[in-house]
């Protein structure tokens, strides 16, 4: 069993900060270490880097390992830039886009002034945007979802210190349009908007063209889901080269060497390798459409996903329950103790024959339940 840092930590140490004392981890989904479980329950990608990546990575482990990374990333922002058709003064790289986002905090909302102005993000979503606010001491202004779980950024208009919200959102799986999100940036010119688009790969449409005319925008990304490669921590922003200045100047100011030098070949290699990356989105995406057929069929309503992940809910048995039935029977999906979603569970979508597995069990364990 995996120990939360309140569970090694029970009591307060007299050597702590203040701050410390107030702080509230992210907690991760669960990691076990043994493999033994069929994991959907932290939308990693079912499939493997490309073979073009750990080919370079392979290549990679030598001598050169003994000097410092290029503290400029100057190959993968190149690559990225390319990608999106952008100036790489456009572009910033972190270890995962959790140190992206933590930046970004730090650059653009901590202490803003006047400092009661606060950051506006919705109330059901990324939880580690919580964590950071304690963190950097950075008032959240959280804003309620609608009946349906969509955002609706109308109610975004009160006077702020900025504001972030993930496209597709998280947990929920719901994508904005684009246009959307562009009348809200004809609106709020005044402070900084960080769209969080982890999981646009699989169903929505990114910001990034929009950058060059607003200069307060900012794109989020990560590489650990549709490229398949969260165990090498890459995340990277594009916006405004003012804002990208901005990142760089926070990130210079802790650390100079943030991604290693495997994670700067495998990251690159990865953005290169179009041809592979459309491959597995797609069929993630194919496997998600049937999947939600069958859950639909077992009796769950969904809401439409546009991630690599579904937001499901039976109709008669609980959430809760079937998270644990699931568990015991070594197939791990999220479960969020929060109201508003506390009978909801959230499933990666894994490869075909994880899934088959999974609705197989889930069928079983249904059967089961309703004859008790
Ligand atoms: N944003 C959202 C909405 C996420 O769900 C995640 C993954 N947990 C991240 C950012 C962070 O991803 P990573 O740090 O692996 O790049």
């Amino acid at each position: 069993r995996q120990f939360t840092l309140r569970e090694i930590h029970p009591i307060m140490s007299k050597y702590w900060s203040k701050l410390v004392t107030q702080l509230e981890p992210y907690i991760p989904g669960e990691q076990p270490q043994d493999q033994q479980y069929i994991k959907l329950n932290t939308n990693e990608n079912p499939y493997p880097p490309s073979p073009k990546v750990l080919t370079a990575i392979k290549a990679a482990v030598n001598d050169s390992l003994k000097l410092y990374p290029d503290p400029n990333s100057v190959d993968l922002k190149q690559a990225i830039a390319k990608y999106y058709n952008v100036a790489i003064e456009e572009v910033f790289v972190a270890n995962g886009s959790d140190e992206v986002l933590a930046v970004a905090f730090q650059a653009f909302f901590k202490n803003q002034s006047p400092s009661s102005n606060p950051l506006l993000f919705p109330d059901i979503s990324y939880s580690f945007y919580d964590a950071y606010c304690k963190l950097y001491e950075i008032e959240p202004g959280r804003i309620p979802l609608e009946k349906n779980l969509s955002i609706n950024l109308n109610k975004y208009s009160q006077k702020n210190g900025g504001v972030i919200f993930p496209n597709p959102n998280a947990p929920t799986g719901k994508a904005l349009p684009l246009s959307e999100i562009e009348s809200y940036l004809n609106k709020n010119d005044k402070t900084v908007v960080i769209v969080d688009e982890a999981y646009v790969d699989f169903g929505a449409d990114s910001v990034i063209p929009l950058i060059s005319k607003y200069p307060n925008l900012l794109s989020i990304q990560t590489f650990s889901k549709s490229r398949s490669l969260a165990g090498s921590r890459i995340g990277f922003a594009v916006g405004n080269k003012d804002l990208i200045e901005a990142l760089e100047r926070v990130k210079n100011s802790y650390n100079s060497y943030t991604l290693d030098k495997l994670a700067l070949v495998a990251g690159t290699e990865a953005i290169k390798d179009t041809e592979y990356f459309q491959q597995t989105v797609s069929t993630i995406i194919q496997t998600r459409e049937s999947t939600s057929k069958r859950l639909t069929a077992l009796g769950f309503n969904l809401i439409p996903s546009s991630t690599n992940f579904v937001f499901a809910q039976h109709n008669s048995i609980n959430a809760e329950t079937l998270y644990l039935e699931l568990k015991s029977q070594g197939i791990l999906v999220r479960y969020f103790k929060r109201d508003r979603i506390d009978n909801y569970l959230r499933i990666t979508i894994g490869t075909q024959n994880e899934m088959n597995t999974f609705l197989q069990r889930l069928d079983d364990i249904i059967k089961n339940l309703s004859q008790d």
